[in-house]
């Protein structure tokens, strides 16, 4: 069988880092199994689902790279979910609930009061059909759980291990609520099924859920697929990222200059055994892609080292992977000019700055007038070339006797307007002979 994975999130807002993860992970298993990619859209909760949000799931996930192979919606497969609940209720594994949720709590703060799991007592399966008409003439309409059979579950989790989950000592899960709509469960069983998923690779906090799964394969009468899940991602303070928190959405992140390689890079790599690096390439990190590497401690996401993988990540990009980009703002200075400055960018906006300091105005700061003057006179005559600076600033250095910062400081401002930045050695040349005098001397 093609070995195929889905990454399903559901369309109820912007995904963040810790979604990518998931997505990352799912893409790097199918590229090294020679698999399938299905975006699949956990839409079935009506009013939180939006169409924006689907559209911005596709365009975040087409910038980290990933294409899907297939797409698929759950509210376009409403029938197939209703049929699979006919046959549960037909086989008594679906049973009618009529509790409100101010009920259901009141018996679950009775249970924890008396010490006890606050585990749904199964009520629903023994009224009568009296007293269902009972609640049926009340107005009440039913929500629809899924009765467990009392025993364990077991599996090899393909980053945890062996996995086992008491089904005996959790509430049989409600699949449908009162209003009709489906909850996750169900129909991300019956899409397993259907879509022929091979692996499910998701996020730690579904571990609980899998036992419940596997015993809805089984009572589909399907075999479950296998199960990856990996550990979460945590903001500074330990605490779990919400899908809500904004800054760290990828559409925030993209809108922030970052870079979808190191967005990828951190998000894939944190919380394995591998070094936290950047790597420019979809390619270079499914090569690195390993469940066994998988931490099974959650990993503490820091911005500030998203913010230095970025930069690292500007500072060893070859000028072939970032040429039509160039092009796309506006600057032209080609290789050397990409050389001399990669190793001051942050963002890849700042190149633009750059591209202003070598081949447009600037205003050039004037720390010390007379030194600059006396330095001007010094400037060599063209072709100029690496050793130009050095050789410049040796021969004002031995004319005025101003050394160190004193001497380097007031011609950087001077010939760039800025404190600090590339080598001068590289970007003099750059700046070019006509352009420095007229810095040096305004
Ligand atoms: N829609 C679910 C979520 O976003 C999918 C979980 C799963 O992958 O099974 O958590």
């Amino acid at each position: 069988m093609t070995p195929k994975v889905r990454f399903a999130p559901s369309p109820t807002g912007y995904i963040h880092i810790g979604n990518a993860r998931t997505a990352l992970l799912n893409w790097f298993y199918a590229k090294r199994n020679d698999g399938l990619f299905l975006l699949r859209l956990d839409d079935t909760d009506r009013e939180r689902s939006k169409a924006e949000y689907a559209e911005a799931i596709v365009e975040d996930l087409k910038w980290l790279g990933i294409e899907p192979d297939e797409t698929m919606r759950q509210s376009d497969r409403t029938d197939v979910y209703d049929a699979a609940a006919e046959k549960l209720k037909a086989a008594g594994r679906l049973y009618a609930c009529y509790e409100t949720p101010e009920e259901l709590e009141r018996k679950r703060k009775r249970l924890l009061g008396r010490g006890k799991p606050p585990v749904y007592d199964r009520a629903g399966l023994n009224l009568d059909a009296a007293e269902i008409a009972a609640f049926e003439a009340e107005g009440r309409k039913p929500h629809w759980r899924f009765l467990l059979k009392d025993r364990a579950v077991r599996w090899g989790d393909e980053v945890r291990g062996k996995q086992h989950i008491e089904a005996g000592s959790l509430s049989d899960p409600v699949l449908i609520r009162a209003d009709g709509s489906y909850l996750y469960t169900l129909p991300s069983v019956l899409d397993d099924i259907d879509c022929k998923v091979t692996l499910v690779c998701r996020g730690e906090d579904h571990v609980t859920n899998t036992g419940v799964q596997i015993q809805l394969f089984d009572a589909l009468d399907a075999t479950p697929p296998a199960f990856a899940h990996h550990n979460l991602l945590t903001d500074a303070s330990g605490a779990g990222l919400s899908k809500r928190m904004a800054s760290l959405s990828l559409k925030n992140l993209r809108a922030d200059g970052f870079e979808a390689m190191a967005v990828a890079s951190l998000a894939s790599i944190i919380g394995t055994s591998d070094p936290v690096a950047p790597h420019t390439s979809m390619g270079a990190l499914a090569d690195l892609f390993d469940f066994g590497k998988l931490s099974r401690a959650p990993a503490r996401f820091d911005f500030q080292e998203l913010e230095g993988l970025n930069a690292k990540l500007l500072h060893q990009l070859a000028f072939m992977h970032i040429e039509d980009r160039l092009a796309e703002v506006g600057v032209a200075g080609g290789e050397d000019f990409w050389n001399a400055v990669r190793g001051n960018l942050d963002k890849f906006s700042d190149v633009v700055i750059w591209w202003q300091v070598v081949s447009g105005e600037i205003v050039a700061g004037k720390e010390n007038p007379d030194f600059l003057n006396r330095a001007a006179e010094f400037l060599p005559a063209d072709p100029w070339n690496e050793t130009t600076w050095g050789n410049w600033t040796k021969q004002v250095k031995d004319a005025t006797g101003v050394k160190g910062r004193d001497l380097f400081h007031p011609l950087r401002l001077a010939l760039t307007g800025k404190d600090r930045g590339p080598e001068l050695s590289v970007l003099l040349p750059l700046i070019g002979r006509d352009k420095a005098l007229r810095r040096l001397k305004d």
